[in-house]
């Protein structure tokens, strides 16, 4: 049997024992358009048409896919309008604006990663510097931010007016709405006399002012077979200080292989860090399944392992969004999400458009 043939049994194979394992209603794999797709390409969240359309004309100069990634990604990262990623992102509970991104280089197989950094408009491009620049993978906080000064990147206040002004209501309203659990919330107390306050339980309805997630990822293939990935956040809103998503972690909210593809998520980072869901996209790819299989299988694992019951509605499904993209090294692509809604953007010789993602559940 050939290589080909046997990993597409292999795909239906874990495909079935995914659904078995999950034990709930799900949509057969669909494939898609992009599944089909052939030769080079840029992918990217559905917030990034610029950014797509950016990676593809540098990469169409000559430029490596890693720098054309992350250059399409700046124009989100610099918008003041984007109140997901960068300049304009919304702050931490304490008003702080703290970013995260990560950027992986195929041929090389090299990765770069900040968390936490502050003051810095641009953090994927600080995440490519400390692919190229550095034998480590990830900076954090303070220590990434000097790095990034070091090397001529400008300090600015990152907070906007409009951003401020949401975390300010958002301050004068959250009452239980916030990332702290109450003893209630716990699904696993281990039980610490006199802590937590708060008696509410923060379900949708009890919330008056929703945490908005949002986060740009991109990928792109170049005509040699060369690709890369990279993912740029402000992260949770008002999260707790120090808090890292999945964005600037390898393997979860982005990962490439040069041999394989690469990966990206968007949505709630704490689901997609506990099932390393870029990772897993990838390998489900090496398994056989197409780009938009690799999606789905990713957060049918997701939902099987949800447990706990703030994070689910009353049919047992996760109550949260997470979108996936994928991009196979032969130029085939597809996106999944958790909840209707999800999209991505797409560019190739017929230019850059926005595409629905498939969801997993109605
Ligand atoms: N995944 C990001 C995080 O959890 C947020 C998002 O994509 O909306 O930090």
């Amino acid at each position: 049997m050939n290589n080909i043939h046997r990993r597409h049994l292999l795909a239906a194979g874990s495909l079935a024992a995914l659904s078995a394992a999950t034990g709930k209603a799900l949509a057969s794999p669909r494939r898609e358009p992009g599944d089909d797709h052939r030769g080079p390409v840029s992918v990217a969240s559905g917030n990034g048409v610029k950014a797509v359309e950016r990676a593809w004309e540098l990469m169409n100069q000559g430029r490596d896919t890693a720098e054309a990634i992350v250059e399409g990604v700046r124009i989100v990262e610099e918008d003041p309008n984007d109140m997901s990623v960068g300049y304009g992102g919304l702050p931490n509970e304490r008003g702080v604006v703290q970013l995260d991104s990560s950027v992986m280089h195929g041929p090389t197989h090299k990765a770069g990663c900040v968390a936490c950094i502050e003051d810095i408009k641009t953090p994927a491009s600080v995440a490519l510097e400390v692919l190229r620049r550095t034998d480590h993978v990830m900076l954090v906080g303070q220590g990434a931010k000097e790095f990034a000064v070091a090397l001529g990147f400008k300090e600015e206040n990152l907070l906007t007016d409009r951003a401020r002004r949401a975390w300010l209501r958002w301050k004068a309203n959250h009452g239980p709405n916030d990332d702290w659990l109450n003893p209630e919330q716990m699904d696993w107390e281990f039980n610490q006399e006199g802590h937590g306050t708060h008696t509410a339980m923060a379900t949708p309805e009890t919330s008056p002012i929703p945490f908005t997630t949002g986060t740009i990822h991109c990928s792109a293939l170049n005509d040699k077979g060369e690709l890369s990935g990279c993912t740029t956040t402000s992260g949770l809103s008002y999260k707790i200080p120090g808090r890292v998503g999945d964005s600037p972690i390898i393997g979860a909210g982005m990962y490439a292989d040069n041999e394989i593809g690469s990966a990206g998520a968007t949505g709630r980072g704490e689901a997609v860090i506990q099932c390393c869901g870029s990772f897993l996209a990838v390998q489900f790819m090496d398994q056989g399944m197409s780009p938009t299989e690799a999606c789905t299988a990713v957060l049918k694992r997701i939902a099987d392992r949800t447990k706990q019951k703030r994070l689910l509605n009353e049919k047992g499904e996760p109550n949260f969004q997470v979108t996936m993209y994928a991009m196979r090294k032969d130029g085939a692509y597809g996106s999944a999400c958790m909840r209707p809604g999800g999209t991505f953007a797409v560019c190739n010789g017929e230019g850059p458009r926005r595409v629905n993602s498939v969801p997993l559940f109605g």
